[in-house]
């Protein structure tokens, strides 16, 4: 799943709702956050955090510059998500027990869970990782951005950094934190206002308000929308929406 990088806004500070605030696609009924995927969220978080050193000064800062190279780097191998920074502290503690504290390539303390290959948190697909082994791993995973993704990058910040005015209301630095959780306030009221039109109460309702109150994370936000493609391609629908419509 990779949405556009790239976003074309027919006019500053685009916004449309119940759509990714970064790649603007349809959001599934599913996906309580502003985006589509964590890779539209960390992509739209390095826009600001960009767009906000650059402004306020801050890109002076040697350790500022390397946080930004880390970033980007990061996105140009999909996102540093894609390197398994949400393993649960149960797994972890299990990884480290299996492995017995030890690196798995040199041998020294472990202190880092790597995933193998791929984003799977299955026990098998998991390692214990010295920082060092850890650092080199990443290092060599990094050289495997493609020309396209470098590009892009490049292209990301002609367009939605380097402008003042943000072409995006997520790009903007100075309002996104107030005005996000009031855009997903308001997603969240017509979602239930839908369910109300339809009749449906109780369990598919609680759903959601208990994904809201837990300020459902990304990662369950990933699951939903790799299960609202599911079925998708099972029931041919549209949205998740419309099969929870079809069970009721
Ligand atoms: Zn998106
Ligand atoms: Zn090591």
């Amino acid at each position: 799943m990779e949405p556009p990088f790239l976003v074309k806004t027919p006019e500053p500070r685009y916004f449309m709702e119940d759509h990714c605030a970064n790649c603007l696609t349809n959001l599934p009924d599913a996906v309580v956050g502003p985006y589509c995927s964590t890779w539209c969220a960390e992509v739209s978080g390095h826009v600001r955090y960009m767009r906000a050193v650059l402004r306020d000064g801050r890109i002076e800062d040697p350790l500022v510059r390397t946080a930004i190279q880390t970033r980007g780097a990061f996105l140009l191998i999909g996102g540093y998500r894609s390197l398994g920074r949400t393993v649960s502290a149960a797994r972890r503690e299990e990884v480290k027990k299996r492995d017995a504290g030890l690196c798995q390539e040199c041998g020294n303390p472990g202190t880092d869970i790597d995933h193998v290959s791929g984003s799977s948190d299955a026990l098998g697909n998991l390692q214990l990782l010295c920082g060092d082994c850890h650092r080199a791993k990443t290092a060599e995973q990094m050289t495997e951005a493609t020309p396209e993704r470098v590009a892009l990058l490049q292209a990301l910040f002609l367009s939605r950094v380097a402008p003042d005015e943000p072409r995006l209301l997520a790009d903007d630095e100075t309002q996104w934190a107030d005005v996000w959780k009031g855009l997903q306030a308001a997603r969240k009221a017509r979602f239930i206002a839908r369910l109300d039109a339809a009749g449906i109460r109780g369990r598919s309702r609680s759903r959601i308000d208990l994904a809201s109150d837990l300020a459902v994370s990304e990662r369950q936000a990933e699951r939903d929308l790799e299960r609202a493609a599911e079925v998708r391609s099972a029931v041919g629908t549209d949205t998740f929406f419309d099969d929870l419509m079809r069970r009721v």
